[in-house]
């Protein structure tokens, strides 16, 4: 299977150095300067071209310096990878392999190594074996480089073993490869699948170590506030979501939203113009609170406040399109005609829009906003997407 996206890689891989020999020949003949008959490095020439972003043609120097004989553990480890990500983890992972046995590597090198075996076997979806390199690596070299934890970290969150995941993230954030933030995100992950696997008491306990690690974490206290929710504290959901609302801009809207919900289920919506206004303090154009408060006040028939609002939030937020309507809709309903109270109706319903996000790592779709991605592990990889 992984033979498949190799085929068109080494075609292209041929057809250029074709096209690389022709020119050369080409512009030999041409010019003949002596300048060009002055012997080059293919090593450097690979390296260069690596950093052109010339894959192809590194990737035939690199062989070219290889073949030579002469070329240096980096020439390997980059052609491995190289094989790797054109999808030929198990080729990768021989060249690699063939390094552990080298007796004169420095730790730089140790490190490049290991780390790369480890990642052909992840690629090759063999995340234990990811592991056991890791751990033989820093058994046997003494080495805690921060790019082997991070492989380990990641190997153990793919085999489930997140209390491992997490000792690893601990000891990556001493290095300075993370911090707090990183790990209470991924905690947050983490709680999220204890509370889908109905393991709630244990998705609280990780939520509350999420927020000893970072207090603000929005994400974390969303969905804590969604276990109080569950465990009918109410009061409590409502205190964690409006502290996410504050907190961030890319959650508010789902904040919001419970927050709307619970409170009226409570019976108590009118509290909903606090929360709007404590968003509005911090965030003068979060668009979800404005427009929230202005439909408040419009059921509320307090017309003069909810077109101030709008005028305002208008004034400097000019392209939003919702704020446009629901203004436009309440100077029209002004002559206050059924038709009118149905189209500002649905227009409500339209507004909690269904955004998606996306891990521009690997593809992973998620309905929130999200910084860190359960699938690939990856962290701020996530970007709002149109489709
Ligand atoms: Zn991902």
């Amino acid at each position: 299977m992984s033979e498949h996206p190799i085929i068109p890689f080494l075609a292209g891989v041929i057809v250029t150095l074709f096209v690389l020999g022709a020119r050369w020949i080409v512009r030999r003949d041409k010019q003949a300067r002596p300048l060009s008959a002055r012997p080059t490095d293919p090593y450097i020439e690979g390296l260069k071209l690596l950093i052109d972003g010339k894959k192809p043609q590194a990737f035939a120097r690199l062989q070219e310096a290889i073949m030579g004989g002469a070329a240096p553990t980096d020439a390997y480890v980059r052609i491995g990878r190289m094989l790797r990500e054109a999808g030929d983890a198990a080729k990768a992972l021989q060249v690699h392999k063939s390094l552990t046995v080298r007796a004169d590597l420095t730790s730089d090198e140790k490190v490049a190594v290991y780390a790369n075996v480890a990642e052909d076997y992840t690629a090759l979806g063999h995340p234990e074996r990811a592991l056991d390199t890791i751990q033989v690596a820093t058994r046997r070299t003494g080495l805690r480089d921060a790019s082997l934890i991070a492989i380990a970290a990641r190997a153990c969150h793919t085999l489930g073993r997140t209390e491992e995941a997490y000792e690893y993230y601990k000891e990556l954030k001493k290095s300075g490869g993370i911090g707090d933030r990183e790990i209470a995100l991924y905690l947050v992950t983490v709680a999220e699948t204890e509370a889908k696997n109905g393991r709630t008491r244990d998705a609280r306990k990780t939520l509350a170590r999420a927020l000893r690690h970072d207090a603000e974490c929005a994400p974390a206290l969303v969905a804590m506030g969604r276990l109080e929710e569950e465990a009918q504290d109410v009061a409590d959901a409502i205190r964690l979501w409006r502290q996410a609302a504050r907190i961030s801009p890319d959650l508010a809207p789902v904040a919001l939203r419970s927050l709307e919900k619970a409170l009226y289920q409570r019976g108590t919506f009118n509290e909903i113009e606090a929360v709007y206004r404590d968003v509005l303090e911090t965030r003068p154009n979060d668009e979800h609170a404005a427009l929230g408060l202005a439909s408040f006040y419009r059921k509320q028939g307090r017309m003069e406040e909810a077109v101030q609002l709008l005028e305002e939030y208008r004034g400097s937020n000019p392209t939003t399109v919702a704020g446009t309507v629901l203004l436009s809709s309440i100077y029209a309903a002004r002559g206050d005609s059924d038709e009118l109270e149905t189209f500002l109706d649905r227009r409500d319903r339209m507004l909690p829009r269904d955004d998606r996000y996306r891990c521009s790592t690997c593809g992973f779709d998620a309905t929130e906003m999200r910084w860190h991605c359960p699938r690939c592990n990856r962290f701020d990889s996530f970007a709002r997407t149109l489709d």
